[in-house]
């Protein structure tokens, strides 16, 4: 090998290892981008602001009303109002912590579809009715079809049952994740999920599954990560994903 083409190949080698040793992750903003100003969490703004800041998705909360209306929440009672067990007129008249009124999901995939270039994390929480969480999978894929959305929503569940739902439901090329932290990537393989959608501590229990999922070509999601020494934790384990309540500090170790 003569001087120059020595000289190229130690150039490809050096980009070759930079490349290797900056590993991408996608910043996903729990509940949307909620500790800023004018924002609360599942709110319709937070979901605007996770786009206003780059990040690549923005993960949402969905319970089905006792009128069988889809609504975006974390909690099962929020002001008083039981999601399973209220109609959707009650569920909506509650005021979140920015003003806003707690957002049908019809109202909050409106403002989604509006957002082209954000990713959608839908995660259905688990029913004490399992025949009501069944309907609930039916009437969120349903409704990210009838938008358009299906290229660009995931979903995500606690509930074993719900995600065989949605990997038989939603239409094919939909990813569908787990968060319970039961199951090894082969049995999410097995399963025809998408990957795992874990908590930090689990995957501190497991960083072996990291490297499990990527031999299976499973995708690895960690929540909710919130400092950046476990950022960086995940980042070197080669997670694809970390949800965060602190998106714009994942985006300035990690890239967007
Ligand atoms: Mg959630």
């Amino acid at each position: 090998m003569n001087k120059t083409a020595l000289i190229a190949a130690a150039a490809f080698m050096a980009v070759s290892a930079a490349a290797a040793s900056t590993p991408t992750v996608k910043t996903i903003a729990h509940r949307g981008y909620w500790k800023t100003e004018g924002s609360a969490q599942n709110s319709i703004r937070a979901l605007v602001k996770a786009d206003s800041v780059g990040c690549y998705a923005s993960e949402f909360d969905v319970w089905l009303s006792a009128d069988s209306v889809p609504v975006v929440n974390h909690d099962a009672t929020f002001g008083g109002v039981c999601m399973q067990k209220a109609p959707a007129a009650e569920c909506t008249s509650v005021t979140l912590p920015n003003g806003e009124k707690l957002p049908t999901l019809a109202a909050y995939l409106d403002s989604a579809a509006a957002l082209p270039g954000l990713r959608l994390v839908l995660e259905l929480k688990e029913h004490a009715d399992r025949a009501h969480e069944r309907l609930a999978v039916e009437l969120c894929v349903a409704m990210i079809r009838e938008r358009g959305l299906q290229q660009r929503t995931d979903y995500i569940t606690f509930s074993r049952a719900a995600m065989l739902d949605f990997i038989a439901l939603a239409p094919a090329g939909s990813r569908v994740y787990y968060l319970n932290g039961d199951m090894t990537p082969q049995e999410l393989k097995d399963a025809g999920a998408a990957g795992l959608d874990y908590s930090l501590r689990t995957m501190q229990r497991h960083p072996e599954w990291f490297g499990q999922a990527k031999a299976l070509g499973l995708e690895v999601n960690v929540w909710t990560v919130n400092d950046s020494a476990d950022m960086q934790w995940c980042i070197e384990q080669g997670a694809d994903y970390i949800t965060t309540n602190e998106p714009e500090l994942l985006q300035s170790i990690a890239g967007k």
